[in-house]
């Protein structure tokens, strides 16, 4: 087994954003060539996170996003002196981390499914790190 780790920047614009980072996933498997394998995607914040969703609509990520931002209000007597718990909470519910599988040199995604960098606390700069496990 042999593990390619990459890493890439994301330059989100708005406080709370959704950006497709299906190419980004794609042109490092193309790059390093993988034709098999299972492909890790890890936000290393703690105000971001990763989720796998519907791509053909985007008002599917926007309702998501509407609905999280109700449930988690940005001001709600929150303790943390930084001022972004909202983000906080919304990053541990979505998660940091997805796993795909690599097959025939492409993510195994269903037909609908893309994968999606979610900022809560934008707008920043942040990392993606990436890490193939191929056989
Ligand atoms: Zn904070």
């Amino acid at each position: 087994m042999i593990l390619i780790r990459k890493e890439f920047s994301i330059k989100s614009h708005s406080r709370v954003e959704v950006i497709n980072i299906d190419h980004y996933i794609a042109s490092s498997i193309q790059e390093h060539q993988i034709n098999e394998g299972i492909c890790t995607v890890f936000v290393p914040h703690t105000t971001a996170a990763v989720t796998i969703n519907e791509n053909a609509d985007p008002d599917v990520m926007r309702d998501i996003n509407m609905e999280l931002n109700k449930i988690i209000p940005f001001a709600d007597g929150y303790h943390h002196v930084e001022g972004n718990s909202a983000a906080h909470i919304k990053s541990t519910l979505v998660g940091a981390s997805e796993q795909i599988f690599i097959e025939d040199g492409r993510l195994k995604l269903g037909t609908w499914q893309s994968v999606f960098f979610c900022e809560f606390d934008g707008p920043r700069t942040r990392k993606v790190w990436l890490q193939f496990m191929v056989s």
